[in-house]
């Protein structure tokens, strides 16, 4: 078998360094400073986070870095050493839904967003982007894109001096939905700004108050599989499933589906059961076989939600007791409840989760919206290798190209590096 690949964080000097070299090329001169925001991985609470429910990310090691000058004209130069040809140039108050499109409407965004708040014009700036969490993994290397000049814009734009970074993780919110166009519930951006080294992070998606959870499963490791899958209906498929969670609410009289404890469960499906007798109509997503009863799709997905909040309060309890075998039940039974009832798996991430657990792994599951991106295993360190190459032999027999590989490893909140 051939070398793995793996994907490394980046170091912070070499990364800066390299960036404002690269800012002189871009722009001229030397930026006001460097920022930097991380990437996140989800241990459990997937698709929780619209239906006001809990989920408990962790900030990994692998952040995005922006060098930004500020400018005083309103005017915004933006380009990225992952985009090297799609540089734009254009102004804050010009933002909008279609302009600048593409990446730059993640930095971009953000600016429209703040501008609410200050003088347009005091938010132009200079910005230039290096990216080491993997895009588009599943890693929420958008977060950490727009959080990072979020931060960048809260320490240089003298306006927003009292803006704290829970009141920037809602802004990063509001520019990935209304500029960038992309669904994102705020799981990721609280982590991103708001994460506590060496923790997990329990966010109640109600009212996204924090509660970090120290990582205490020493011996351990989270090893993440970026199956380097994307399967094209993740897009449609994520607003259909926000669409019958809010419908069942309705249905159940609740505000939302968080209000359904397991308790109230069983009464719950009942009456979402009542008058249906009819399968899915949604289709079976890309999860392969399957593995669903005749039941409607609304109690599939109610259970589904219902189920995994109750998991990730058990998954604290179990770090809290350091039971790495319960939290690895809870990973598998999480990615069960994903596979079979919300049906957002897929070929690529049952194959990874199988032959992870094959291997050793404690427990497995996908992370992120689905439909392809990450999943991770929790392994203890002496396997993580053997692990890994477990699940790249997995892929190899079945035909399929190799996933890339890292360690999540539970790291700071966003930070000016220099
Ligand atoms: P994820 O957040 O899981 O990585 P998304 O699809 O939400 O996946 O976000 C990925 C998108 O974010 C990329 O397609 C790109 O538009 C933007 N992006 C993230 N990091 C960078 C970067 N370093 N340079 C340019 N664009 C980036
Ligand atoms: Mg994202």
């Amino acid at each position: 078998m051939g070398e793995l690949t793996w994907s490394r964080a980046a170091d912070d000097t070499v990364v800066a360094d390299g960036l404002l070299a690269a800012f002189g090329e871009s722009f001229g001169g030397e930026p006001d400073g460097v920022w930097a925001a991380p990437g996140r991985v989800n241990l459990i609470g997937e698709h929780t986070d619209y239906n006001q429910g809990f989920c408990l990310p962790l900030a990994l090691a692998h952040r995005t870095y922006v060098a930004v000058r500020s400018r005083d004209d309103g005017g915004l130069r933006i380009g990225s050493r992952q985009a090297p040809d799609r540089t734009w140039e254009g102004t804050v108050t010009e933002v909008s839904q279609d302009s600048p499109g593409g990446w730059a409407s993640y930095v971009a965004g953000v600016a429209a967003v703040l501008a609410e708040q200050v003088d347009p014009a005091g938010l132009g700036a200079d910005v230039l982007v290096d990216g080491y969490v993997p895009l588009g993994a599943g890693l929420s290397s958008s977060a950490a894109l727009s959080c990072s000049a979020a931060l960048a814009w809260a320490e240089l734009v003298p306006g927003l001096a009292g803006v704290d970074r829970a009141e920037l993780a809602a802004a990063c919110v509001r520019a990935e939905n209304e500029y960038a166009g992309a669904a994102t519930g705020g799981m990721d951006q609280s982590v991103s700004l708001r994460a506590v080294d060496e923790h997990a992070l329990l966010i109640d998606c109600r009212d996204f108050s924090l509660t970090p959870v120290a990582w205490t499963l020493p011996g351990h490791q989270v090893l993440v599989i970026d199956t380097r899958a994307h399967h094209s209906l993740a897009d449609g498929q994520y607003g259909k499933r926000r669409a019958t969670c809010e419908r069942a609410a309705a249905t159940l009289g609740v505000g939302s589906l968080r209000d359904v404890g397991v308790d109230d469960l069983e009464v719950a499906l009942a009456t979402l059961g009542e008058g249906h007798g009819e399968r899915s109509d949604e289709g079976s997503g890309a999860s392969g076989e399957r593995r669903v009863s005749g039941e409607p799709e609304e109690v599939r997905r109610v259970r589904h939600v219902v189920t995994e909040n109750a998991r990730v309060l058990d998954l604290v309890a179990a770090l809290r007791e350091r039971d790495a075998d319960r939290v690895g039940e809870l990973m598998l039974a999480s990615h069960a409840s994903l596979r079979d009832d919300y049906e957002v798996s897929c070929r690529e991430l049952d194959l990874a989760v199988a032959a992870a657990v094959g291997a050793g792994a404690l427990g497995a599951r996908m992370t992120g919206g689905g439909f392809g991106g990450s999943a991770i295993a929790l392994v203890e360190e002496a396997a993580v290798e053997e692990v890994a190459r477990a699940v790249a032999a997995a892929f190899d027999d079945a035909g399929l190209e190799r996933p890339h590989f890292l360690t999540a490893v539970p790291s700071a909140p966003a930070y000016r590096v220099r």
